[in-house]
């Protein structure tokens, strides 16, 4: 009995360990992320976040704090936060639109990481009222897969806009908020990455291809659909996500 007890002790102090070591290294991940996205333009002052489901407990999730840049999140001011909203663990302020994060995960228990940012091309685009057309590669990946949020150029400061994001989102891969910025999500911290900087990009194309005028006409569903299934592999996003790691460890 006692041989049993102190056998059962040691599991769990095991499974506590391997946890937090599973926790820390998510953060790590969510660390470098951040410092790829500013390196990567996407940052716009201490505004923007990015967050991480738990894959222990799908019910919480791991987030950028309010007040740092994307590039400052460590190990201590990272916040624990459930589907609510509320803050379960860590003592750093809050991002007020958290419920973009909350309701989404709610919504949507096939994405495990979501990023907003307000990069500029992607704004501009918005502001148009126009979708993303497939006038560069970066576009395929999102055809038919990005919403559009409509309702206010204010901060998704409540469950019922972040539901409201989610709804816009549906089952697709990212959302415009009109004249505000983006949310892009993944089923790993790399694919929502790679989405955010490929979105930027894919916008900035076309608003180049407009500006020039007289677009030539895209090419077809069945082609478009090709390099969607293509650039939509994990490993892609894998790849080109362990690049721009390495280059911003590179620069320091
Ligand atoms: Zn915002």
């Amino acid at each position: 009995m006692i041989k049993g007890k102190s056998a059962s002790g040691k599991s769990a102090r095991r499974k506590g360990t391997g946890q937090r070591a599973a926790h820390r290294s998510l953060k790590a991940q969510l660390i470098l992320a951040g410092k790829v996205l500013v390196a990567e333009g996407q940052d716009d002052f201490t505004r923007g976040h990015i967050s991480f489901r738990l894959p222990d407990d799908p019910n919480l999730f791991f987030m950028k704090a309010h007040s740092i840049g994307l590039d400052e999140i460590t190990m201590q001011n990272v916040l624990t936060i459930d589907l609510e909203g509320k803050v379960i663990a860590g003592t750093a302020r809050r991002h007020s639109e958290v419920y973009i994060h909350s309701e989404i995960f709610k919504a949507r228990p096939d994405v495990n990481c979501v990023i907003h940012t307000h990069p500029t091309y992607s704004i501009a685009l918005s502001a148009t009222g126009r979708g993303l057309k497939c006038y560069s590669q970066p576009g395929a990946l999102f055809y038919e897969a990005l919403g559009s949020y409509t309702d206010t150029i204010n901060l998704i400061r409540s469950h019922a806009m972040g539901a409201g994001v989610a709804r816009a989102l549906g089952r697709g891969r990212a959302v415009l908020l009109k004249n505000h910025g983006v949310v892009v999500t993944g089923a790993t911290i790399a694919e929502a990455v790679i989405g955010t900087i490929m979105l930027e990009n894919g916008a900035m194309v076309q608003l180049l291809v407009e500006a020039a005028g007289d677009p030539a006409p895209e090419f077809s569903r069945a082609d478009i659909e090709k390099l969607k299934a293509d650039i939509s592999q994990p490993e892609q996003f894998t790849i080109n996500f362990d690049y721009l790691v390495r280059r911003v460890k590179r620069r320091g």
